[in-house]
């Protein structure tokens, strides 16, 4: 699709809530006539990509596209074609290998919302891997609430010693744990809601990755009132030399700032 002549053209690379909330905010920016401190510069196209992870996603506002690039050479072979001026990177925080192409192809800045922080009373165990996760386990507990998304589950495969109660939004792919017990849901979770599945399910530890956000913390708060261990995976490292924004509004200030968006 060709841009508007005088237009900009902005890439969100998205697949979270946050990356939903910057598209909704800027297509209400586009569509309105009044100059409000969100207000988009007239031809300003915006498309979010989505990685077809999940059978049916939810979809942002605005022009969306699906499906992986071809690396970072056929990102930015798109991103030419397309005539894209910028791109921000809203992936999940674990998404590393997009967020590296990304970085590979184009300048960009990344929107990643904070990861958890323990308050007194949480029992949180640190790891830097899914492998590390699973290591440390079979010494927390024997019954597992696994909630670190499906394409995580084969790295507990061996673990025949315990039984899983794994969530996923998709059923997940062998390999998986001889033990287990998949629960097809999606976010956000509520208090009450986790409370019942950690008594449901007679879970004695929880693994998570730091996500961060609040449509998955409840987990974390019911484990706390629980006495629960929490395996917590730790976020891979952004690529190098990457800006990062906490929010959607700070990302809107940034593009501001390049000309992209009005004051
Ligand atoms: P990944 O391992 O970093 O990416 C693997 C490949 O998937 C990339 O090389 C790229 O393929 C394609 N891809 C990923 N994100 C894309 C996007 N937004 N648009 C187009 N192609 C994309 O990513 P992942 O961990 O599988 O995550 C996939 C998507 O699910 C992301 O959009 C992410 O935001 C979302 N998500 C991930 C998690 C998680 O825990 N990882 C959780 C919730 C949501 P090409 O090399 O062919 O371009």
């Amino acid at each position: 699709m060709t841009p508007p002549p005088d237009g900009r053209h902005l890439l969100i690379l998205g697949g979270t809530t946050e990356a939903r909330a910057l598209a909704a905010a800027l297509a209400t920016a586009l569509s309105t006539t009044l100059s409000t401190a969100l207000a988009g510069r007239p031809g300003l196209r915006v498309t979010s990509s989505l990685a077809g992870r999940v059978a049916r996603p939810r979809l942002p506002a605005g022009e969306v596209r699906i499906g992986g690039f071809g690396g970072a050479d056929g990102l930015a072979d798109w991103l030419r074609a397309e005539r894209v001026d910028a791109v921000v990177d809203a992936t999940h925080p674990f998404a590393a290998v997009m967020s590296g192409n990304a970085a590979a192809a184009v300048p960009l800045l990344a929107l990643r919302r904070p990861g958890w922080a323990a308050v007194p009373g949480d029992d949180w165990h640190r790891v830097p891997s899914l492998d590390a996760a699973a290591a440390l386990l079979p010494a927390l507990g024997r019954r597992v609430l696994l909630t670190s998304g499906r394409q995580g589950i084969g790295a507990f495969a061996h673990l025949d010693g315990l039984h899983f109660v794994a969530r996923s939004v998709d059923p997940p792919e062998p390999p998986l744990p001889a033990a287990l017990d998949v629960l097809l849901d999606r976010g956000p979770f509520t208090l009450d809601g986790e409370r019942a599945v950690l008594r449901e399910h007679r879970i004695d530890v929880v693994v998570t990755k730091d996500s961060g956000g609040a449509a998955t913390a409840p987990k974390l708060t019911a484990a706390r009132e629980l006495g629960l261990p929490v395996v917590l995976v730790d976020r891979p490292p952004l690529p190098a030399g990457v800006p990062v924004a906490a929010s959607v509004p700070e990302v809107l200030e940034r593009l501001a700032e390049q000309g992209l968006t009005g004051r």
